[in-house]
């Protein structure tokens, strides 16, 4: 079946609904296409907040903002860009409000704001509470107000349908080539603008917070057209991943107050002492940023202090202590991460200390993008007419090396909503374009390998082989030789792929071929994330080189580009880094 709109938005997430938010208030003929249902989107598992500079509970100004993001990025960030995102966030946390999204709030009625790692007050003076919220359902909450919102502006979806492949003409995106799931019909979907905002890959990983749809797809897709991927060495580890689950415990925890022990504190627990980290970041404690507390993290379980005493970070844990916070503090503020602590690990936080361990959370890395969200052809800043991208799939880039945390949701709705404007400034200006040849053969002749080319691979084997190595060779830290052995690994299983064949051959709900197909995008991540981590010879937010200890400016203050080249080769090009007020220095904390 073809399909005719002004424009498409893939993702029903943060992103892709504010984007679609704001064409619907033009007179466009639009249609969000997700392959989740709209509220399912992993936004709504987003728990501690949105960083806006309101000001409500003590001073604050978007400029401190600014200087926190930049440094916070460990200097990588684009800082034009994040000047505008700490600028916007005021006025999109507002309209969020105004949309009807129920935040806490502080007894005199204003928006409540928590302290979040890496936010402070005076370029560094002391936490700073920024973070937004709605107890520790912030994302939930926004998720549903913008869901509400298209809904009453009659925007159209299309669920779970896949986007699996993009239409380019000469160097011009026309639309989208969608599955559906429900059918089994391949949907060509033409379109004057095309938003991409698919979210992040961390199922590339073993452990990891993310849900089980973050595939990778938008970025797979834009890098099988030629389409270079940005910064993709980045992946962000969140310290408070229960243990064995990688499930998260929202960085709002250490944002009330909790505190990270080691077998050497466990006297202290229930106390509110410091912990370990006094030491590494005196300021700023258990809420310096992420990468530095993973890192910490990682070192005091290498040198025998974790709970178990093994030394061993793939399989040693510590402790998050909240129970000083008292029951009334963590019933009312961190109500769903007590929960899950409840449920998932019969641990009761109002009396014992929840067992962490690092977790995949992040892709700092993604498709590039200029400040209007629309996706560049190369490190020139050549746009890519009629295809924009927006939220985690992309990358602008306002979190650089490592990501604050708060930054992603105001990074979609941000982004999002700027997209969505020059949509609509695009669509004023172009006229349909007429499609030639067979847009969709591509995909019908890979669905009909998967389905009726008698190899025998399994999906689950490849996908537990690629999670494992990418967890181990290219996690927290990395060497030359580890991740050689992880980019090699993925080749093979690369290889492997060509012969993975499904056993359900119908049409209707047929899962197991969308596993298979995400596998292929997922093996696409997992390749740029191993060579764009090899190449980088420096550490940096959160790439940490043991062979390379030390940021190098000099040579590596640039981001990379990675193009496809054919299968087993890629290239690289590098983009400067926008450098407007604050020179890079040391991080301190
Ligand atoms: C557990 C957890 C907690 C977090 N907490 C916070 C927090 O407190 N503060 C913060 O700032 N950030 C937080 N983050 C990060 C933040 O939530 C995400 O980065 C952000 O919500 C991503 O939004 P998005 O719109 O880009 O993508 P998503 O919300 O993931 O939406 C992606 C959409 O794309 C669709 N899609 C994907 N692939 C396809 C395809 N092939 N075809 C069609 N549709 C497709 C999906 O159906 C979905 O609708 C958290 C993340 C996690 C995992």
């Amino acid at each position: 079946m073809v399909h005719k709109f002004d424009a498409i938005v893939v993702g029903a997430g943060g992103a892709g609904l504010r984007c679609a938010l704001e064409l619907s208030q033009h007179n466009f003929n639009v249609a969000v296409l997700s392959k989740l249902y709209p509220v399912r989107s992993h936004t709504g598992a987003a728990q501690g907040g949105v960083g806006a500079a309101l000001g409500n509970e003590e001073p604050d100004s978007p400029e401190w903002h600014f200087f926190d993001t930049v440094k916070g990025s460990d200097y990588l960030g684009d800082q034009d860009a994040i000047e505008i995102m700490c600028e916007d966030a005021i006025e999109t946390v507002l309209e969020l409000e105004h949309f009807g999204l129920p935040f806490s709030r502080t007894p005199d009625g204003k928006i409540a704001q928590r302290p979040f790692g890496g936010h402070t007050s005076n370029f560094g003076e002391a936490p700073v509470k920024r973070a937004c919220y709605a107890a520790d359902r912030t994302g939930h909450m926004i998720l549903h107000t913008l869901y509400e919102q298209c809904v009453k502006n009659q925007v159209r979806f299309f669920n779970e349908f896949y986007v699996l492949d993009l239409i380019v003409e000469g160097e011009t995106c026309q639309g989208v080539i969608a599955y559906d799931l429900a059918t089994g019909e391949v949907n060509v979907f033409q379109a004057k603008a095309t938003m991409l905002a698919t979210g992040g890959h961390g199922r590339a990983f073993s452990i990891t917070s993310n849900a089980h749809t973050y595939t990778g797809d938008g970025m797979a897709i834009c890098f099988r057209r030629g389409i270079p991927m940005e910064d993709m060495e980045f992946v962000q580890f969140h310290p408070t991943g229960m243990r064995k689950l990688g499930i998260l415990v929202s960085e709002a925890a250490r944002g009330e107050g909790g505190i990270l022990r080691n077998r050497e504190d466990l006297d202290n627990i229930g106390t509110g002492k410091d912990g370990f980290m006094a030491a590494i970041a005196p300021t700023i404690k258990d809420l310096a940023p992420r990468d530095v507390v993973s890192r910490a993290m990682y070192n005091e379980i290498k040198e025998g202090r974790g709970i178990a005493g093994t030394g061993d970070p793939g399989s040693d844990y510590l402790y998050l202590d909240l129970v000083h916070l008292g029951a009334d503090t963590i019933n009312t503020q961190l109500p769903d991460i007590s929960h899950f602590a409840r449920t998932y690990l019969a641990v009761e936080p109002i009396k014992e200390p929840i067992p962490v361990q690092p977790t995949t959370h992040y892709a700092m890395g993604g498709i590039p993008t200029d400040v209007e969200g629309r996706v560049l052809w190369d490190a020139k800043n050549k746009p890519v007419p009629g295809l924009y991208a927006a939220g985690e799939v992309a990358c602008v880039s306002v979190h650089g090396a490592n990501r604050l945390g708060t930054n992603s949701l105001v990074d979609i709705i941000v982004f999002g909503r700027r997209g969505g404007k020059d949509m609509v400034r695009y669509l004023q200006e172009t006229e349909f374009s007429r499609m030639t040849g067979e847009p969709d053969a591509f995909i019908r002749g890979e669905i009909d390998r998967l389905q009726n080319g008698g190899g025998k691979e399994q999906v689950v084997d490849i996908r537990t082989n690629m999670q494992k190595v990418m967890m181990v060779e290219c996690g927290v830290y990395r060497t030359k030789e580890s991740l050689t052995k992880a980019r090699d690994a993925i080749m093979e299983l690369r290889q492997r792929y060509q012969q993975v064949s499904v056993a359900d051959k119908r049409a209707c709900f047929n899962t197991e071929l969308m596993e298979a197909i995400e596998l292929g995008f997922l093996l696409d991540s997992a390749w740029t994330i191993a060579e764009s981590a090899l190449i980088r010879n420096e550490s940096r937010g959160a790439h940490s080189r043991e062979d390379f200890p030390e940021r190098d400016d000099e040579n590596w203050l640039k981001h990379t580009f990675i193009h496809y080249v054919e299968d087993g080769k890629v290239k690289f090009d590098y983009k400067p880094v926008t450098i407007t007020k604050f020179q890079p220095k040391p991080r301190v904390y």
